[in-house]
């Protein structure tokens, strides 16, 4: 057994992304900024890309920026929010307790320079309210950022109506899309998106490009100083393979919302009730507002790595949480935010899945997570207190 849980922190890419990005490599390799017939060649391949990616997004293609991925989307948005905001004296930040590194590290610095940031709470159930946001902005109030899903416990935000509140306000409005695009239909426009971040890696695509959308009129500020590509905002001869790839991916997994989404949401909910089954158990997130293939679970009395490790050894290959913390004892921020205390959010366990998982699959993992944990739990001394009652479950 073999099988790959992982497609929150990446994907393995498709033979459709891979033979669109062979030509770029090979035949058309000219660079786009050069004015003989390779370097037009190019060019012309960057333009139908962009086109393409426009219309998957509901935007133009004016509006789309190549990056190297969703944490430069991410830095770039909330950095030129910033400075439109800071020009006119606004330096209020809205956002939530759970967002992505790439976007609480880039307030770090803001915070530095003299910004202020609100981060909502998050409920218990992984969501938070519209009405939260409008309570938050205040006449200074530059940038709205919240994801549109968030990459450990998949849940949805209601992006439209938080949109909504930031149009009438006035405020601009980004949201994180990574884990979102290619699994969920999205509209900037209708939507009332001002700026979106996407990465290519998260659908198929390959890794190390990703897109910012930005509304036309919102002036981007220059995080890559270069040459004039990218219209002077991101320099930098463009990565033509992977441009075509991306944009091959994510027609691909945006044909087929629908078809995947029915398929995923099956096994993911199958996953769902048999490892509910474990004793001590709680799902981490909505139960109906998640992605359809995100499961998120906390089982009282083990530790996560070990549990990843063991499952490892059985051909599963899962993550505790976040890729991008692995490996550092703290905690997941996400958990700690929906309010599970330090012992529990240690003993998490994120399932993600593809199209390409099967039924079996899934009946096997349930089999095996149930075997783990019960075994991590015979030799847990944490669980042996429990047992005896000389310590309380925190799950019921
Ligand atoms: C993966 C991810 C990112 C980072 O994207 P990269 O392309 O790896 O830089 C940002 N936000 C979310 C929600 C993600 O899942």
């Amino acid at each position: 057994m073999n099988i790959y849980l992982d497609n929150a922190a990446t994907t393995k890419m498709s033979q459709t992304a891979i033979a669109a990005m062979l030509p770029y490599m090979d035949g058309i390799y000219g660079n786009p900024s050069s004015l003989h017939s390779a370097g037009q060649k190019a060019n012309e391949a960057l333009t139908s890309a962009r086109e393409r990616i426009a219309t998957l997004l509901g935007c133009e293609p004016r509006e789309i920026t190549f990056t190297s991925g969703g944490s430069e989307a991410d830095n770039q948005a909330i950095i030129s929010a910033a400075k439109l905001g800071e020009e006119k004296g606004k330096k209020h930040i809205v956002s939530t307790a759970f967002e992505h590194h790439a976007v609480l590290h880039t307030f770090e610095k803001l915070k530095k320079a003299g910004f202020d940031i609100t981060l909502l709470d998050v409920h218990e159930n992984g969501l938070i309210t519209p009405d939260q946001v409008t309570d938050a902005i205040r006449p200074d109030t530059c940038l709205v950022t919240i994801m549109y899903a968030n990459n450990e416990i998949g849940t949805v935000q209601p992006i439209a109506e938080i949109g909504a509140i930031c149009r009438e306000r006035g405020v601009l409005f980004h949201t994180d899309a990574v884990q979102a695009i290619g699994h969920l239909h999205i509209n900037v426009k209708e939507q009332n998106i001002d700026m979106l971040s996407l990465s290519a890696h998260k659908f198929h695509g390959p890794k190390g490009i990703g897109v910012l959308y930005a509304r036309k009129g919102i002036r981007l500020t220059t995080l890559i100083e270069g040459g004039a590509q990218e219209r002077g905002k991101r320099a930098g001869t463009e990565n033509i393979p992977a441009i075509m790839g991306m944009v091959a991916a994510m027609e691909e997994a945006c044909a087929k919302i629908d078809e995947n989404a029915v398929k995923l949401t099956a096994l993911r909910d199958k996953l769902i009730a048999g490892l509910s089954e474990i004793p001590h158990a709680i799902l981490n997130g909505d139960e109906k507002q998640r992605l359809p293939g995100n499961v998120s679970f906390c089982f009282e009395g083990i530790e996560g790595e070990s549990l990843l490790l063991l499952l490892d050894d059985k051909g599963i290959c899962a993550s505790s949480g976040s890729a991008c913390t692995s490996g550092s004892l703290d905690p997941s921020h996400v958990l700690l935010a929906i309010g599970r205390i330090h012992d529990v959010a240690h003993g998490s366990l994120r399932l993600s899945l593809s199209a390409e998982n099967t039924e079996e699959e899934v009946a096997y993992i349930i089999t095996a997570v149930k075997e783990v944990v019960e075994y991590l739990r015979s030799i847990s001394p944490i669980w042996r207190d429990l047992v005896a009652g000389k310590k309380e479950f925190v799950i019921k």
